[in-house]
């Protein structure tokens, strides 16, 4: 459990109409005390002179006192409303540590929620991804998952583990009932069926995390077929941050982008070819890179010899995503712009077909932003749903294989730890570390 009391400013730096500092820990009691006089009652606005040690003023406001462990944290906790400018605000820190509080750091007082049993991760992170939330739809998802969305979907998977395993551990315990066949079979589909939900949440995670985070698209293809041209295209008057990384200027571009509230990365990559030259060997290998690691793939080809990139088969990335082919240039072919069945015909010259590729792109990055199912999500929860499949998987293949009650549900008790890091039944200082670094101070 957390000991000491923390304290940090939880509004904005800068100034403002008020400006709000949040105690929590054992000491909370007596920092208000020490900074406002008597406790007020808990939960209720009261109106206080703060107070130095010899009793000069520092500031008028409202005071609230939170008595554990019906608070946030669990703890008690003290937040003093006064007025939001610097110099104030510090000053009135520098009093709560004279009163035997100690500086939080980032994410702290939400660790001690969850360490306190307050809240599960997924509901810690939901409240971090809703003030970082960069789009309506992303705010609401994160909504979704402060209210337990996907914790509750979480944990009816776990369930459902669990009772498999007291069903396979009850049948250890008789050795001289060893399951038959037709059992091991009936097992067998009812591990696969729990394994089919974990992927449905997988696809529900993802949408979330796409929100989020953004889809990464991969605008790719042979030189001069266009991709420069429809990045800029694309991008067009919803130009958000255009970066060149370091590196040369084969190097791989990106910059960001929304389509209907979907937040975009769209990367642009070096020519790909075979027999390139050293240095534009060296941009191909990223430009792979980025396929390998990308949501789906703009493979972009100039329509006048639209079989021109036949011969980069041999050189494409065995992990690249999903592709959809972008016919360029029909200006000059006149083919007519819009989807077909083989890909989208488009002119990143004059704009024709772009919007058709806009809404194609949505569909197949596969998130509805009003998507009642989308629940915030991050990449480590959909890596541990990944895990869980394949734990899962591998269960099913050793019942199957008839390798005995043990290593299934070894199997199984693997994939449960794996769902258990997503909510955080299941943790390690270093994870939690990891995750409630990247918080704001005060939160
Ligand atoms: P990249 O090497 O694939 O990035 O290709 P660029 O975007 O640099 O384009 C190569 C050349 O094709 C440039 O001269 C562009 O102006 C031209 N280009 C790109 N898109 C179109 C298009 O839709 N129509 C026409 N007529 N020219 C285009």
């Amino acid at each position: 459990m957390p000991d000491g009391t923390i304290c940090a400013i939880a509004t904005p730096p800068g100034r403002g109409g008020i400006g709000v500092i949040r105690v929590s820990g054992e000491a909370a009691g007596d920092c208000l005390s020490g900074l406002a006089g008597r406790l007020p009652e808990p939960r209720t606005a009261s109106l206080r002179t703060l107070r130095d040690a010899d009793g000069n003023p520092l500031d008028q406001g409202l005071v609230l006192w939170f008595p554990g462990p019906d608070s946030f944290t669990g703890e008690d906790v003290a937040e003093f409303h006064g007025h939001g400018g610097p110099v104030v605000m510090d000053r009135l820190l520098r009093r709560l540590i004279e009163l035997g509080a100690s500086l939080a750091e980032p994410g702290e007082f939400s660790q001690r929620a969850f360490l306190n049993g307050r809240m599960d991760l997924t509901r810690a992170e939901a409240i971090a991804d809703l003030i970082a939330a960069g789009s309506e739809a992303a705010a609401s998802a994160a909504m979704r998952s402060l209210e337990g969305a996907f914790a509750h979907r979480i944990q009816d998977l776990v369930e459902q583990l669990t009772e498999l395993r007291v069903h396979l551990e009850s049948s250890i315990d008789f050795i001289d009932e060893p399951l038959d066949g037709l059992a091991i079979d009936r097992l067998a589909d009812r591990i696969e069926a729990v394994g089919e939900a974990v992927r449905a949440a997988r696809e529900a995670a993802r949408s979330g995390q796409q929100l989020q985070e953004g889809a990464r698209v991969v605008i790719a293809g042979a030189p001069n077929a266009g991709k420069s041209s429809l990045m800029n295209a694309l991008l067009g008057r919803d130009a958000a941050i255009v970066t060149e990384l370091a590196g040369t200027t084969r190097d791989v571009l990106d910059a960001h982008l929304h389509l209907d509230g979907l937040p975009v990365q769209v990367m642009d990559t070096a020519g790909l070819r075979t027999g390139a030259g050293v240095v534009e060997a060296e941009g191909i290998r990223r430009a792979h890179q980025a396929m390998a690691e990308a949501d789906h793939i703009l493979l972009v080809v100039d329509d006048r010899n639209p079989g021109d990139d036949d011969g980069l088969g041999a050189a494409w990335p065995a992990s690249a995503a999903a592709l959809t082919r972008v016919y360029n240039k029909i200006d000059l072919t006149h083919r007519p712009p819009g989807v077909g069945d083989d890909g989208v015909a488009v002119s990143a010259l004059t704009g024709a077909g772009l919007d058709g590729l806009k809404s194609h792109l949505r569909g197949v990055l596969g998130v509805r932003a009003g998507d009642e199912a989308v629940f915030t999500a991050r990449r480590r929860h959909l890596q541990a749903l990944d895990e869980a499949a394949a734990a899962i998987d591998e269960a099913v293949s050793a019942a199957r294989a008839g390798y005995g009650e043990e290593l299934v549900a070894e199997s199984l008790r693997c994939a449960q730890d794996r769902l258990g890091q997503i909510t955080g039944a299941v943790t390690t200082e270093d994870l939690l570390g990891r995750i409630f670094s990247t918080f704001c101070i005060g939160k």
